[in-house]
């Protein structure tokens, strides 16, 4: 088992089979300080249930991931969808999740927002904000936020730059409920060389100027299997892939990131304790 420094908060993705309650101890099986669920099905519609008494196990014991306990909405969900019934199924499906991660304390629930399809950039991201605007009309008193996700821009998906996810976040009516997810894999592959020391900083210079640090509540460390501006979306293991060693270093020595929590999603094979356990070892070993 991994073998964390002082308060570092890291951990993966970790399945929900057996129900959300098991979730916090599955993490610790192998050292993790924080962790990432889907709060239902990533590729199905139907939105879970939860048992009875599922709620309050969990927040029983959600109390040993220092980090917390995060979210991870259906991959379904298209908020860029025009008005009609896909995108009222997609603003279903998020307000349904948005209200079980209420129901369980989890703080965040990170989203992909969308893809544009062929309507255009502009469009999309018009069509994003109300999509955003909606669902917090219907949900307008819950404790949970959602965290809209750097994408790497492939396909039509928004957004792929900085300007375009802050855009998307200060056009809706109530940007204070939204905040963002910042994945290592898709800014690089969207464009922002993160494999070197001096661009590693020009990167993270930008998202001070441009999103600002705080809004930042989440990290998902993953390498990338294709070359920054590449625009394709593959995770690869921490070290391995185009980002490399020089990048990860940088970013996990970085105090800007002490309290933001680390999600790992890298490739699992067959043995996820293994995968990210031999993943988030890489990363500790480039710690200072
Ligand atoms: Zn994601
Ligand atoms: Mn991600
Ligand atoms: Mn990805």
């Amino acid at each position: 088992m991994p073998d964390l420094p002082e308060g570092c908060l890291l951990g993966s993705h970790v399945s929900i089979s057996g129900g959300i309650d098991k979730t916090p101890e599955r993490a610790r099986e192998i050292g993790e300080t924080a962790a990432q669920i889907f709060i239902s099905s990533n590729r199905q519609w139907k939105v879970r249930e939860l048992k009875e008494g599922e709620a309050d196990r969990f927040k029983d014991s959600v109390g040993v991931l220092p980090g917390g306990m995060h979210a991870h909405a259906c991959y379904l969900i298209n908020l860029a969808k025009p008005p009609g019934d896909q995108r009222e199924k997609a603003i279903n499906t998020l307000a349904k999740e948005l209200r079980r991660c209420h129901e369980l304390g989890i703080p965040h629930l990170v989203l992909h927002p969308g893809a544009h399809t062929g309507s255009g950039e502009d469009t999309g991201i018009e069509r994003i904000q109300d999509s955003l605007n909606v669902l917090r009309e219907r949900e307008p008193d819950l404790d949970s936020m959602v965290l809209l996700e750097t994408m790497a821009g492939s396909g039509s998906k928004l957004p792929y730059t900085f300007e375009q996810l802050a855009e998307m976040r200060e056009g809706i009516e109530d940007p204070d409920r939204v905040a963002y997810c910042f994945d290592t894999c898709h800014v690089h592959a969207s464009g922002y060389d993160l494999s070197t020391e001096s661009s590693y900083e020009e990167c993270m210079g930008q998202v001070e100027d441009i999103l600002d640090l705080d809004l930042v509540k989440l990290l998902h460390l993953n390498d990338s299997k294709h070359e920054v501006g590449a625009r394709k979306d593959r995770h690869e293991d921490i070290g391995e892939g185009t980002i490399g060693e020089e990048g990860f270093r940088c970013l996990m020595n970085d105090a800007r990131w002490d309290d933001t929590p680390k999600i790992l999603e890298t490739p699992v094979e067959d043995d996820w304790k293994q995968d990210y356990g031999r993943n988030m070892e890489t990363l500790i070993s480039y710690v200072d």
